[in-house]
């Protein structure tokens, strides 16, 4: 329980610490103006859009049924917006780039070039082969729990913690494929599942390395361990989603909780004597890493690749070691149980 009242109190301090920071770019009142100017009519500057056109009094000179389908309107409106927003930052960024002035981020990112129509089309890549790596760890982790190790022991001995595994692949394999569909078109509700799906993930990781490393097989304990992280990741989603996207804010939260998290893991490595304690190692200095490249994050090159793109390519290899780990230690439970039956 200590570890719920550290992260409380850092969350505090983050917090006191100017949480809220909009991005600049999206502050800019020439950004603002285009943008606004965009929205009614449809057109930045002289690039006009097609599907920004929504006739006066509501009827079609096109009969197609799906015309009038409010999931057709609505993401109709949904990419006016999110081209508005693109075609506005580009001309913003290219009037700055010629006064002498290097790119700010927009609505939280910076300014990408798009390829094939997505976005950040690095960034989609590199999602879906993180989607991929959780999907073949799962795969594997389930085969070895339901077919190898139940072969090879009798009924009774069990890995406790598989469960937690089975959802935290589920809840990795969300977060990444509404990742990927961010990155490859930013658009309101994209960003707000992409974001919230991020920050569940979080959560539970969280939630996994506390119950893990202190043992906690009891369900009663369970609970009480995860209601107040629970009910924090919660809450933390409804503010994004209800009340304020903040940017700065967010990424406090979740350094917050990441850090935990590497900590808990690193110092029950350090004491536990795991046979696979190196792998936990392994992953918690290289997610360390990884994560001063969020922190530190620098503008795409050649409107490409960004820091953002490259810490999703190192998480691609350390999700492979962090799955080899998961079957390590059910490998190892399996054992210590079996030897504690006996
Ligand atoms: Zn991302």
């Amino acid at each position: 329980m200590a570890d719920c009242y550290w992260i409380t109190f850092l969350v505090v301090l983050f917090c006191l610490v100017g949480a809220f920071d909009a991005s600049a770019g999206d502050a800019d009142p020439l950004y603002r103006a285009c943008f606004g100017q965009c929205k009614e009519t449809g057109c930045a500057g002289e690039t006009c859009f097609a599907h920004c056109n929504t006739p006066l009094n509501g009827s079609s000179s096109d009969d197609n049924w799906y015309l009038k389908e409010p999931l057709y309107l609505w993401l109709k409106q949904a990419n006016c917006l999110s081209d508005c927003q693109y075609h506005c930052m580009l001309q913003r960024e290219t009037e700055r780039a010629t006064h002498g002035f290097g790119p700010v981020k927009y609505h939280g990112k910076w300014p990408f070039k798009r390829v094939f129509g997505l976005q950040e089309p690095v960034s989609v890549a590199f999602s879906a082969l993180n989607l991929a790596m959780h999907l073949h760890g799962w795969l594997s982790f389930f085969t070895l729990i339901y077919y190898k190790l139940r072969s090879n022991a009798d009924e009774t001995t069990c890995y406790n913690y598989s469960s937690l595994w089975h959802i935290y692949a589920f809840l990795s394999i969300n977060s990444w494929l509404w990742s990927a569909i961010f990155h490859g078109r930013d658009m309101d509700f994209t960003e707000k599942l992409d974001y919230s799906s991020a920050v569940v993930l979080l959560g539970f990781s969280l939630i996994v390395s506390v119950l893990r490393s202190f043992s906690v097989k009891n369900e009663a304990t369970r609970v009480l361990v995860a209601a107040p992280l629970l009910a924090f990741t919660i809450t933390h989603i409804l503010y994004l989603n209800y009340y304020q996207m903040d940017y700065g804010w967010n990424m406090k939260v979740c350094v917050v909780i990441a850090v935990s998290q590497l900590l808990i893991w690193s110092i029950w490595a350090g004491i536990s004597h795991h046979p696979s304690r190196w792998k936990l190692w392994t992953v918690v200095v290289g997610g360390g890493l990884a994560m001063l490249l969020e922190i530190y994050d620098f503008p795409p090159y050649l409107g490409l690749v960004d820091a953002h793109a490259l810490w999703h390519a190192t998480t691609i290899p350390l999700t492979y070691i962090w799955w080899s780990f998961i079957k390590d230690d059910a490998k190892y439970g399996t054992s210590n149980s079996s030897k504690k039956d006996k």
